[in-house]
Parts: structure tokens; sequence; C-alpha cells
């Protein structure tokens, strides 16, 4: 069983992942707790390629151009596929993520204007196609949730991007999520966080049966 979570900045996707995964392990489940960008060794390199790039002094001169991007997320996403999520679904564990294909579609897809559609296709090609059985959407209004991963000190990369970007990021993971209702569920960001993990194990428990 694949459980994704998806969101834009500060929404709590890393606390809430934590928290089911350690929810699922008390349970008797194998949970593997995972993420990307950033799960293998060529994931650490890809992400500090991609995301150290922004942190320097706000000219992009040394970050990937969009399609770069768009490529190296989804170089990092084959490599966590093959080593890290398929082997772990094949011996019965439950896999929970911070992130996947939605990202790419959201970020690059519509936050970089490549297109929503092509950016899917590239993440379809780079996973063999492997779709995550119920995806957690954070939903947080992007000042906000920029204002708390900037109190996290993340601030000098996330100032370069503008808040239309963001905006752009969230209307499309909502987008996402209505055209796949069964396969989504939307909480918004907006509760405690013990609030979100009890609404997002009720759907988990749900759906895992038990
Ligand atoms: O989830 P996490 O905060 O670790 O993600 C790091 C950053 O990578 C995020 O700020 C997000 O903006 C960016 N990202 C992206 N495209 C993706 C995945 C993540 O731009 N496909």
């Amino acid at each position: 069983f694949f459980i994704v979570f998806e969101g834009g900045e500060g929404a709590g996707k890393s606390t809430q992942s934590v928290k089911l995964a350690a929810w699922l392990k008390l349970r008797g489940y194998e949970a593997v707790l995972t993420r990307e960008p950033g799960a293998t060794d060529i994931g650490m390199r890809i992400r500090s390629l991609v995301l150290d790039a922004k942190n320097g002094d706000g000219t992009d001169a040394s970050a990937p151009v969009p399609r770069a991007e768009a490529l190296l997320f989804a170089a990092d996403r084959a490599q966590h596929v093959e080593r890290v999520v398929r082997p772990a679904l094949e011996r019965g564990a439950v896999v929970v993520s911070d992130r996947y294909i939605d990202s790419s579609i959201a970020y690059q897809g519509s936050g970089r204007e490549l297109g929503k559609d092509e950016v899917a296709w590239v993440s379809q090609w780079a996973t063999g196609g492997l779709k995550p059985d119920l995806t957690v959407l954070l939903d947080v209004d992007p000042a906000q949730g920029l204002h708390r991963a900037k109190a996290g000190g993340e601030g000098d990369r996330l100032e370069q991007e503008r808040l239309e970007y963001h905006e752009r990021v969230r209307e499309t993971f909502l987008g996402l999520a209505a055209a796949d209702p069964r396969r989504y569920l939307v909480i918004p960001a907006t509760g405690t966080p013990d609030d979100i993990a009890a609404q997002v194990r009720e759907a988990v428990a749900e759906r895992l049966d038990i």
C-alpha cells in the first residue's frame, strides 16, 4: 500500500508523514518512511543540485533551467521508485512518501509553466507507471505556508519564487484532487498537527481495513 503526502511549502507534510509511519508501526505494519527529492544517494545529490543553487546570491545563473529541473526531479523519482518504493511494496510494506509525481505536475508543470500533461508523462515514464493508493493533500494558503516555512529557516530559497508561483502550485494540487476524489484526501492544514494526524489515520484505517 502506497501513501503519499502532497502540499505546498509549510503545509506540515514531513510532520504528518513521520506521525503516520509511527502509527502504522504501532499497528504492526512495516512502514517505510521516505521522501522526494533525496531518498537515495543519487537523489541527495540531485536535491542539492536543484535546491542549493537557489540558496545563493539571488541570481539564478547556477540553477537548472526549468526543463532540466523537471528532468532532475524525474531522475530522482526513477531512482527512488526502483531502489526504495517498489522493493518495499513487493515485500508487503506500507510506503509513506513525502511528495511524489503530483509535486512535479504542480511545481514544474504549473509553477514553472512547463505543462501539466507533459510533466506527468515524463514522471509516468520515470516510474514505470507506479501510482499511489492514497494521496493526502495538506492544503495551505501559500502566504500562510510560506510564512511557516520561512520561520523554519528556508527563507533564502523560498524568496526566489513569487507568491503567484505558489498559488499556481496550490490550485493545481486542488485540481488534481478534485479530478480523482477516490485516491485523494484533502485536509486543510489549519488544524493542530494532532487533529490533522487523526484525520489522516481515519482515512488510512478505512483504506487498509484496520
Ligand atoms: O518537500 P520539501 O520541502 O523537502 O521540498 C523541497 C523543495 O523542493 C520544496 O520547497 C519545493 O518547492 C521543491 N520541489 C519542487 N518540485 C518538486 C518537488 C519539490 O520544486 N517536484
